[in-house]
């Protein structure tokens, strides 16, 4: 995914925030389609619940499968959603079959895909079912025939496909060459169609087709019957393994990647007690999920989770590193979040890492990021990083300038010292921290009033507004 580390985070609450809320009123209610996104073979926002919010919400009860797909309960399931995936993560022989034999039973299957070099491995379920993807691409204008004759049908570009001689083809590019088409296996369906027949935006903004592809799904869904007062739920990463204050989740799939992160996080441990000078804040369980992608990484408090090949890890082993540490690092953070320094200090903590281990990526990460500050503020005395309106180069670069700072002035080890007068004198229940409050344990830390210190450098904060003691 095309998605910064920090976009990834901030979409990802909204993620939780839509799988949270209520469902709208039904067509049928409680609805007769019971449909599960498989994510656990490339995660996307958008399988993340927009394929539902697009298509099916006024038609469907809908949920995601995060877990491994040849174990997921479809007994009350007909509609499985699929895309082609990621070539890092093939369709298991047992995953494959376990859809083969949900489409024999009744199930409906849509696998939505392009073909490309190396083809992906969702050519292997296509295979199953006497269809396969291609590298040609397709042709505009496309059209619709039999059900779909007449049809208005969109599209976003892809490659056709190559269907076998039970597939009854509905719609073709300009050439006469499917790009969807659809039959009967068993008791069930099959559905196969270029990927850009169907919508991509995380934020479900463009369901285009909607109008053919919500009844297309709805009346070949009702081959198999299912409960509808038992709604599908989410489906987990089932296997897990404890990792120092985390707890590890991931599939099948992704147990290669965890087994890899875990390694990084061996690695980093111990750096971050040692820059830190404390052990990870005591009763801050957390889970770190592996997820199928390159996107990034996002913590929400309880969960963190880390995109399996982030940086194009393994064969680029810097950005993991620095991922890893950061997203641990808030649990040295926790409970106390700095509030202006939150992201900064933990991405700091995962440079600091990368420092210690020898990658040179780091100086350069840290030099960048301030360099962007003084574009916006040279001497860097300006600009108040607190401000509603601060920048984020200028809140990121001075906040590394700071570290940095501190660390020549009043080092070595000062963000250790800062870290261990923090859990000294902040009390777990004490009701929230200010910039205020960092400041005055930065004081107390390296033993000098640092107040005037952050307001040459335009820092609003005032020693008055703490309860905190200072030298
Ligand atoms: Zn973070």
């Amino acid at each position: 995914m095309n998605i910064s580390r920090l976009g990834i985070r901030v979409l990802f609450v909204l993620a939780l925030a839509v799988a949270g809320s209520a469902r709208p009123a039904a067509a049928a209610d409680p609805p007769t389609v019971h449909a599960i996104a498989d994510i656990s073979q490339e995660f996307t926002f958008y399988m993340d619940g927009r394929f539902h919010r697009q298509y099916l919400k006024d038609v469907a009860a809908s949920t995601q499968n995060w877990g491994t797909l040849s174990k997921l309960d479809l007994d009350n399931a007909n509609l499985l959603l699929l895309v082609a995936g990621n070539p890092r993560i093939p369709y298991s022989a047992a995953s494959i079959e376990h859809v083969r034999r949900f489409v024999e039973e009744g199930g409906t299957m849509l696998l939505m895909g392009n073909g490309a070099d190396p083809m992906p491995p969702g050519q292997a379920v296509a295979a199953v079912f006497d269809a396969r993807f291609t590298t040609t691409r397709a042709r505009k204008p496309i059209g619709g025939l039999g059900e779909l004759d007449g049809e208005e049908i969109v599209f976003n570009g892809g490659t056709v496909l190559d269907l076998g001689a039970d597939w009854t083809t509905l719609a073709t590019d300009r050439d006469g060459r499917p790009v969807l088409g659809s039959r009967r296996f068993g008791k069930g369906n099959v559905i196969l169609g270029a990927r850009g027949l169907f919508g991509r935006k995380p934020d479900a903004s463009d369901p285009i087709n909607a109008e053919w592809i919500t009844p297309m799904l709805v009346s070949r869904a009702a081959t198999k019957p299912v409960d509808p007062r038992k709604r599908p739920r989410p489906i987990r990463a089932e296997l897990k393994r404890e990792i120092g204050p985390l707890t590890l989740q991931y599939h099948e799939g992704t147990a290669p990647f965890a087994e890899a992160v875990y390694d990084v996080y061996r690695e980093v441990r111990p750096h971050l007690v040692e820059i830190t000078g404390v052990e990870p804040s005591p009763g801050m369980i957390k889970s770190m999920l592996i997820l199928p992608t390159g996107g990034g990484g996002f913590s929400s408090g309880v969960l963190i989770a880390i995109g399996a090949w982030w940086g194009n890890y393994p064969e680029q082993r810097y950005p993991m590193v620095e991922l890893v540490a950061h997203e641990a690092g808030h649990s040295w953070v926790l409970p106390h979040a700095e509030p202006l320094w939150n992201e900064p200090i933990a991405t700091w903590l995962g440079i600091e890492t990368g420092r210690r281990l020898g990658f040179p990526e780091a100086d350069a990460t840290i030099a960048r990021q301030i360099a962007k500050a003084r574009r916006r503020d040279p001497d860097l005395t300006k600009l108040n990083p607190l401000a509603e309106d601060a920048h984020r180069d200028v809140i990121w670069g001075k906040s590394y300038f700071v570290f940095e700072e501190l660390e020549r002035l009043h080092g070595p080890g000062a963000m250790a010292k800062y870290f261990q007068t923090k859990r000294r004198l902040v009390e777990r229940e004490r009701d929230g921290y200010s910039m205020d409050d960092a400041v005055a344990v930065w004081s107390v830390a390296v033993g000098a009033d640092l107040f005037p210190w952050f307001q040459s450098l335009a820092f609003d904060v005032d020693p008055s507004r703490t309860d905190l003691e200072t030298p």
